[in-house]
Parts: structure tokens; C-alpha cells; sequence
């Protein structure tokens, strides 16, 4: 696969040292030189210059970084990349006065993409992720997990993660696939929520185990979707059939979805709009990742934040995602939402870039493997347009990455815009 030397950096922020929580987040994790070397896809070293090239081969690639930041490619820990349709009407219903529930319990919101993913074929559903996971991977994002939900059968959830696991093939993004059948009870269930729950412990989870196709299981647990009872049914048949969990919860209601994730042993539980001191108490005594979605909040309007100070300095392990769906949160990629995010949950730039890189891998399993420049790693880079991270979050945009390296090779590379005279 050969060789890349980065070289010239700015600053080279390696998010090294393994996951953070508390103080810890806050450390400065910055290389002591300007360059980097990946061998056959994975980091060799990163130092100064002189002292790395001299473990590169005749033929090693170069990459001239100008004098700009390197950082881990990002990992978007939660994702809603594949659906059908759009819903910019909504948007601008939500901006005439209608809340979010409103609007779904009318039958639009999630029920409104059910409808347009039922009716999009597996090849429309992957054009359609294809064009976003290109946006995720020219703003520096190198991995993303992304959930099915919007089928709600059987068959609509295997086609969902089908295109999911084809587009991860077609393109340099890694996908993490995560079922999420129980996203909302759909309409025609509405009056026998126990047989759709019926339906997707004893039939959609076989299914989807079946064929390989997710790696984690994840319930909305929220007023107008799945009860605490109905969501410790789920996760428990997901654990079952051997796959790890992660859940939504506490985003508009809390009701004890945090403190169940806890007691499951789920890799996260995300949202924590609303999240209660217990369930704070609860996730600072575990290995569950309290993953935090400051876009949906701004994207719905809403001033209340995931109380991000309190977990961090609770001693919970955080992490930010870009919860990018065609609904609550229609933001481009997560580097969109760097600056608004650090701004609202009043976390400092290196916590931030902590929480979307080695802190998001491990609430995917990957913190061997993804999410910091250290040797061993895979070489999976992002290069931005800033002199250090300061300056990544002062500037609110442009929000492209300047070059994106996957698996050592440069997958991406920003052009300077052309005007005509
Ligand atoms: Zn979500």
C-alpha cells in the first residue's frame, strides 16, 4: 500500500493517550514536530521532520501540509446518513410555531420518512448517503456510524442497512453499522405497540444478525417513542443475538433511559438534553459514553443544552456527534457543528476535539484503532485550513477540510474556488 509522509504541519493534534474523562479532556495531546508517517495504512511515527523522514523508503508519497493542523479524521459516533426524501417542509412548519412532537404525532417527522424510505429502492437510498458520506468525508470525517430506523419492517430495515454496509465498500468512509428498528413505533402499529416490539425482537433481529449486517442495536427511549420497559425488551434481545447496544434517550423526557443504558453495560446513550443528576451520577461510574448532539438542540430551536460541565467534570467519558437526519438535525457534517457545539456546551476547543475523535471511537469499540495519531493506528487524517486548534473553532466555516487521508492515502483535496471575471 506504500508509504505518506505529512510534513510542514502547523500543529499536529494527536488526541493520543487513549479516552479521556474530567480534567484529562482538557490536556493538550500535541505532537513535539511537524510530520507524520503511514506505512501500508497505519501511523509509523510522529515527530519532527528530520527525524521521521528518515524511516520513510525512496518511494514514500508526500503530503506538504503548508504550515496547517493535522488531527485525527473525525469520528462521527451517531448518524442518521441513509433515508429517503427530505423534510425542508418541516423546517420551515417548525419555524411557523410547531414543535417537533407535534408534528410527529400528526404523522410527519420520522413517519414522514418512513414513508419516503419504504417507497426508495436500495440503489436510491445509496445515491442518496453517497452524496452526504462525500460532504462527511471532505469536511475530515473519516468514520461514521450510521443507523437504520427509518423501515420499520422487516424487509426496510435490512434495505437500509444493506446500502449502508455497500456504501462503507464504495468509499474511503468507514461505516459502523447500528440497527435501530425500535427508532419509532410506525403508524400502522400504533394501536399494538407489543407486536411491533414483538415484531423486532422475535423477527428484525434475527433477521438483521442473520446476515452480518449490525454491530450495535439502539432504541429511541423518549416520550413518543419506546418506554423504559419496552426499551429493556429490545436491548435485552439485541444482547441476546450478540450485538452491543447504544441508546437515544433523556433528549425531550427523562425517563430512566440512561440509568437502564448503565445497568445494560450500552457502549453509549445519546442526546442527555434532560439527562437527571442520577443519570449523571450513573454515567460517571461507567464505561458508557454520554454522547452529546449540540446541532440538534440548535437545529430545533431549543436553548436546552446536554448539561456537558456537569458530565465532564462528573467524571463521565463525552462525546459530540453530529446526529446529521433528515429531521432534528440536517447539519452537513460534524465539523459543522465544531464551533456552535463548543460555544453551547461550554467545552473548551482540545475537550471538543477530544470528544469527536478518541473518545467517539471508543463509544464504537475502535480506540485500538481509530480516533488519535498514535503508531499502530490506522493513518486516517484530517488536514484544515487553521494554524492550531484555536483557530479551527474560531473560524465558524469554511468547514471543508484543506485534505482528508484515509488508511494513509490521500482520499481528499480541498481546490481553491474559481471566479469567473
Ligand atoms: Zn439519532
Amino acid at each position: 500500500m506504500g508509504e505518506l509522509l505529512i510534513y510542514n504541519a502547523g500543529q499536529i493534534f494527536t488526541a493520543a493517550g487513549g479516552p479521556r474523562r474530567g480534567a484529562a479532556l482538557a490536556e493538550k495531546t500535541v505532537a513535539a514536530g511537524d510530520a507524520l508517517l503511514a506505512r501500508d495504512g497505519l501511523i509509523v511515527a510522529a515527530g519532527p521532520r528530520t527525524d521521521v523522514e528518515k524511516l520513510a523508503g525512496a518511494d514514500c508519497e508526500v503530503l506538504d501540509c503548508g504550515g496547517r493542523l493535522v488531527t485525527p479524521g473525525l469520528v462521527d459516533c451517531h448518524t442518521h446518513l441513509v433515508y429517503g426524501g427530505s423534510r425542508a417542509d418541516e423546517y420551515e412548519r417548525r419555524l411557523a410555531g410547531a414543535s417537533y412532537l407535534e408534528i410527529f404525532e400528526g404523522g410527519g417527522g420520522i413517519h414522514a420518512t418512513v414513508r419516503d424510505t419504504r417507497a426508495a429502492s436500495e440503489d436510491d437510498l445509496l445515491s442518496s448517503a453517497r452524496r452526504r458520506a462525500e460532504v462527511f468525508l471532505s469536511h475530515g470525517t473519516t468514520a461514521a456510524e450510521v443507523k437504520s430506523g427509518y423501515g420499520l419492517t422487516t424487509e426496510d430495515e435490512l434495505k437500509m442497512l444493506r446500502a449502508a454496509a455497500r456504501l462503507g465498500k464504495e468509499l474511503p468512509l468507514k461505516i459502523i453499522p447500528t440497527f435501530l428498528g425500535a427508532h419509532a413505533i410506525p403508524s400502522e402499529y400504533a394501536d399494538r405497540r407489543d407486536d411491533f416490539v414483538a415484531l423486532l425482537t422475535d423477527e428484525m433481529i434475527p433477521a438483521v444478525t442473520a446476515e452480518g449486517l449490525a454491530e450495535y442495536a439502539d432504541v429511541f427511549c423518549d416520550r413518543g417513542a419506546f418506554n423504559v420497559d419496552e426499551t429493556r425488551a429490545v436491548l435485552a434481545a439485541a444482547r441476546d443475538a450478540g450485538l452491543k447496544l447504544r441508546l437515544h434517550a433523556d433528549e425531550f423526557e427523562p425517563l430512566g433511559g440512561t440509568e437502564l443504558a448503565v445497568e445494560m453495560g450500552a457502549a453509549s446513550v445519546d442526546h442527555l438534553a434532560v439527562v437527571t443528576t442520577a443519570g449523571i451520577d450513573a454515567l460517571a461510574g461507567s464505561d458508557t459514553v454520554a454522547v452529546l448532539l449540540p446541532g440538534t438542540t440548535v437545529f430545533l430551536g431549543s436553548s436546552h443544552f446536554a448539561p456537558a460541565r456537569k458530565l465532564i467534570d462528573a467524571g463521565a467519558l463525552v462525546a459530540v456527534a453530529s446526529d446529521h437526519n433528515p429531521g432534528s438535525c440536517h447539519a452537513a457534517s460534524l465539523r459543522t457543528i465544531l464551533t456552535p457545539g463548543t460555544t453551547y456546551l461550554k467545552m473548551t476547543p482540545t475537550e471538543m476535539l477530544h470528544a469527536v475523535t478518541i473518545n467517539a471511537a471508543y463509544s464504537l469499540g475502535r480506540a485500538d484503532r481509530l480516533g488519535s495519531l498514535e503508531p499502530g493506528k490506522a493513518a486516517d487524517v484530517a488536514v484544515f485550513d487553521a494554524a492550531d486548534v484555536d483557530e479551527l473553532f474560531y473560524d465558524w466555516g469554511p468547514t471543508r477540510a484543506w485534505a482528508t487521508v484515509a488508511d494513509g492515502k490521500v482520499v481528499y483535496r480541498d481546490a481553491p474556488p474559481r471566479f469567473n471575471p
